[in-house]
This record gives C-alpha cells, structure tokens and sequence, in this order.
C-alpha cells in the first residue's frame, strides 16, 4: 500500500508531493517577490530582519540556506556579513533562476552559489557548514523529520539551525481575523496577481497543516539538536525556531 502525505488539506500519495510542491513554485515563481510584500503588507521583510538578526552572521561564516527561493535570506545574510560563503539550495530551478537573475542585477556574484538539491537529501558533505537556514520552507517538504536530520548531518559541531515559518497563532480573536483573510482574500490576490488561486489556496492550506510552535521545536530536537529556542513573530502567524549542533 503507497503511504500518504498531506498537500494542503488534501491527501495525496508521498511520491507524489515533491511534484505537485515543485507545481506550485514553478507557477508563481515570476511574481513570487512581488506577492510576498502584496500578500503580507512588506511585514515578510521585517520577520526576515528579525532572522538576520537573531543569526548574527560574522566574518567568513559558511552558511547553507535551503528552499532559498530567490534569494531573500542570502542577500540579507551577505548584507551583514560580506565575506560569508553562501549556498543556496532549493528543489525549484525556476525559483533558483530568479534568484540568480536578480544576484547579476545587484551584481552579487562572488562567494554565492545556487544549487537545485532537495531539503531531504543534501548534496554537501558531513559537517560542513556553520549555519543552516531555511525561510517558509521546511513546511512544503515531504519528510520533515528526514530534513532535520540532514540539517544535522550537515552542520560542524557547534553550528546553528534557523528556521523561520509560519506557526500557530495564540490569540484566539487574531486567529479568526488571520482565518478570514487567509481564506478569502489571500487565494483572490494569489488569482488576480500570480493568476494562480489554487497555488495560492495550497500554501494557506500548507500553513495550517504545519506543527505549532512547540511541536516543532520538538522534532528539531528529536533530530538530534540542543538548546531548541522558540521566537513567535506577530503573535505566532510566524515563529522562528533556532537551535545547535553540539
Ligand atoms: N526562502 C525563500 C523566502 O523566504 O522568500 C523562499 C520560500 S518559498 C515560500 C518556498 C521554497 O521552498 C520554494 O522556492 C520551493 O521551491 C522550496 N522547496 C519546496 N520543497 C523543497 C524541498 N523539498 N527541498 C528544497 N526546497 C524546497
């Protein structure tokens, strides 16, 4: 019997989902940048600032970002840290183009790499980065918990895990304002902008399929992590969850 995974509020066969994830990202990619400031009022950038500045990058610090998209976190990063040697990885070349389209127009092109690999099995070697980050990704993975584990396997002792993704808000009335307009008004700006409702739908869907904050924090630990530190960002639509190799 073929196990199944969720997609959204859907049950679809495992083998299945990395598919229609890589759908969803090849649709939107040409407008993803722009719906991320429609769709959030430009508060994305704000949560980002935060996890740039929780990971205090420094110096010549190797970082991997994975489901780096187009390149959000790892120009934030290089902002910071200019000597940083950054790799992004993501499972969507059409993410990954632009991405790299938009690195030659800011003229970034030194100590940046763009590398089409999936979160659950990375093509770098043991031990080999300081810092792993992954922004509204971790969520779209088939195998979460086989993600974390290469995030592990990855990372030198004593190196960082920074996720940031949207959670579980606390606040019952936010919730039900944050409920409505997920629902209702986010998939017709995902229709009238990106011309995809149902991606749209799908990445609302996705959201609330995500574990709350605390039961993520505990599968990062089952993973093998130490020192799991929860930061909620706007009352937990978002969190960002750090922690260590040891
Ligand atoms: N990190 C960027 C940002 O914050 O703007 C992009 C986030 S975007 C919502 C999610 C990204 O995850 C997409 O680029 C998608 O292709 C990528 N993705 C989905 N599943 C993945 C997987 N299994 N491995 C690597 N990347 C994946």
């Amino acid at each position: 019997m073929t196990n199944e995974t969720h997609f959204g509020f859907r049950s679809v066969p495992e083998g299945e989902k990395a598919r229609l994830v890589r759908g969803v990202f090849e649709s939107v990619a040409s407008r993803y940048d722009l719906m991320n400031d429609l769709m959030s009022g430009g508060v994305h950038r704000l949560w980002k600032a935060q996890m740039i500045d929780w990971l205090q990058p420094r110096g010549a610090i190797r970082v991997l970002d994975v489901a780096g998209g187009t390149g959000d976190i790892a120009f934030r990063i290089m902002d910071r840290a200019p000597q940083a040697e950054i790799v992004v990885a993501d499972i969507n070349a059409a993410m990954l183009e632009q991405g790299r389209n938009r690195a030659i127009d800011q003229g970034r092109l030194a100590r940046l790499t763009w590398a089409c690999m999936d979160a659950e099995r990375l093509a770098l070697s043991d031990r080999s980065v300081d810092a792993y980050t992954i922004a509204f990704g971790i969520r779209n993975v088939t195998h979460i918990d086989q993600a974390l584990r290469e995030a592990y396997r990855v990372l030198k002792p004593g190196g960082r895990f920074l996720c940031l993704e949207f959670s579980a808000v606390r606040n019952p009335a936010i919730a039900a304002a944050y409920d409505v307009y997920s629902f209702n008004v986010l998939p017709k700006i995902g229709g009238l902008v990106a011309k995809d409702e149902d991606s749209y739908r799908y990445l609302v869907e996705s959201i609330r399929r995500f574990p709350n904050q605390a039961d993520f924090a505990a599968m990062i630990e089952a993973a093998g992590f130490r020192n799991v530190q929860v930061r909620d960002l706007s009352f937990g639509i978002a969190a960002l969850h750090s922690a260590r190799r040891i």
